[in-house]
């Protein structure tokens, strides 16, 4: 890398040697002076070749040039083993070719082209039912998105100086809600602080006013987070809102601010809690909403992630940031069974703690292995139930005495027995209300044990629970009388009920 200042140095002394040794020709008596002459224009020559050795250090770097060498390709699904090696995506020539630029690339080993480290780390912290990420990019910078519920502040804290950081570049509150911005008043008194997103929506709580005292005691000021507005991540990564796409909403979930990482090839979305409603105006929206790792929207709920928004994010990992035994069911069986039938790889911060993501631009890794898709956590009170269904390989029947046990048509609740001597795997089965034709599929590793009993229930008041699938929050139950019918994964019939 040459610097402006370099080249000027190099000139001049260029043309100090030139003028020397037209001296030295001219006037071949004056012995002395010339000799002075010579080793000024030396000397000079030699801190020049010294800049050009420790020249990035010193002097801003050529910007296009290091960001083609630390920039995989930014296209999706680009990672075939063909991959440019980068040490020769990084032999690009600065200058036209002259003496001068000739004798610098000598002095300039390769080793000195890239600046950044090349990791983009992303930590799911885990602050129970609720979403606190800290993403370290690149370039240094720190962007913190959500800060968990109220009593979550010092924990954030303590976390984030334990990883190094001293500045939060950007500080991203999703929505207003308190299990995302709870903590974040902490963080920001806490730290040195660049910018604050928050989308348009004003609340009326203790929470949110804290956070707006937090940022004007720091004379910070917000930057509205909407759909569009791109963050100054640093080389080689890209940063930009994709939600929300809309000015109101009815559900405050839905002003979620959604951000998508992209770093070389591999690819981030935080949706916090944005909701069916949000992720439709994304897709219409037209952004490329494909990412490899999905933080799953509104902890798990069944209220987000539609198949729709699934199918065109494709990620390869998921992770729900949740809390043990939360009063809300989730992660609600859908949604798990919407990502384990697209092969998604679940991380859940309930079961696993923390989870920290690590991308080189190429590949992303895990600091855990991607968690059992129904496991509960080891201390739910509701592992015991010997009626629950459960996820460990036990020898199973292939059909057993399951069968539908009752139908109540008006309280929505299917009653499923496995009436048999063995545990009966129903991952697949198929559910069927005869009057609407609506097909309920059991999720993988849906398993009843030996005389347990499984609920699929239905309808606006339908609950999640250990032994408890929900199908829809609709009604599918035609009260004048609906038969149900039972299908193992074959699609044989195995139980029919009037
Ligand atoms: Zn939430």
């Amino acid at each position: 890398m040459v610097d402006a200042l370099e080249v000027i140095i190099m000139f001049t002394s260029a043309v100090l040697l030139f003028f020397t040794a037209y001296h030295l020709l001219q006037r071949t008596g004056r012995g002395k002076r010339l000799v002075l002459f010579t080793l000024a224009a030396f000397i000079v020559t030699m801190i020049a070749a010294g800049c050009g050795v420790g020249g990035s250090n010193n002097f801003s770097v050529d910007k296009a040039a290091v960001e083609q060498s630390v920039s995989p390709p930014q296209q999706q699904g680009e990672k075939q083993i063909s991959e440019v090696p980068a040490s020769e995506e990084e032999q690009q020539p600065e200058l036209s070719p002259s003496a001068e630029s000739t004798v610098l690339q000598k002095q300039e080993p390769a080793e000195e082209k890239p600046a950044t480290s090349g990791t983009l780390k992303v930590h799911f912290i885990d602050v129970g039912q609720a979403d606190s990420i800290l993403v370290q990019l690149p370039s240094g910078q720190n962007i913190l998105i959500d800060g968990g519920n109220n009593d979550d502040g010092s924990l954030i804290v303590n976390y984030l100086k334990q990883e190094g950081v001293k500045r939060l570049d950007h500080v991203i509150g999703t929505h207003p809600h308190e299990d995302h911005i709870g903590g974040l008043d902490a963080a920001i008194r806490s730290f040195e602080v660049g910018k604050v997103y928050f989308p348009k929506v004003a609340h009326t709580t203790i929470t949110f006013e804290n956070l707006l005292l937090a940022i004007k005691d720091k004379d910070l000021k917000i930057t509205p987070a909407k759909a569009g507005v791109k963050l100054d991540a640093g080389q080689g990564v890209e940063a930009v809102f994709v939600a929300p796409n809309s000015s109101s909403y009815d559900d405050l979930n839905n002003y979620s601010a959604v951000l998508k990482l992209t770093y070389g090839s591999t690819s981030f979305l935080f949706t916090g809690d944005a909701e069916a409603q949000s992720e439709g105006e994304m897709l219409r929206a037209g952004y490329n909403l494909r990412a490899d790792v999905l933080k799953v929207g509104h902890h798990g709920s069944s209220s987000s992630t539609t198949p729709a928004f699934l199918k065109a994010v494709s990620p390869k990992y998921a992770v729900i940031s949740v809390g043990r035994n939360n009063k809300y069911g989730h992660p609600h069986f859908e949604t798990l069974a919407k990502l384990s039938e697209a092969g998604v790889q679940v991380f859940r911060t309930d079961l696993q703690g923390t989870i920290v993501a690590t991308s080189d631009g190429k590949t992303v890794t895990f600091n855990k292995k991607a968690s059992p898709l129904k496991e509960r956590a080891p201390d739910n009170s509701h592992a015991a139930d010997s009626s629950a269904p459960v996820t460990s390989p036990v020898s199973v029947s292939s059909s057993g005495g399951v069968k539908i046990a009752g139908i109540d048509l008006k309280g929505e609740v299917v009653t499923i027995k496995n009436t048999g001597g063995a545990a009966v795997d129903i991952s697949g089965w198929k559910l069927v209300s005869e009057k609407g034709n609506q097909t309920f599929t059991f999720p993988s590793r849906t398993v009843i044990p030996a005389g347990g009993i499984l609920k699929v229930v239905s309808g606006p008041n339908a609950q999640a629970g250990p032994s408890t699938l929900v199908w829809t929050k609709s009604y599918i139950w035609n009260n004048k009388g609906d038969p149900g019918a039972l299908y193992d994964a074959q699609g044989k019939l195995v139980s029919r009920y009037e």
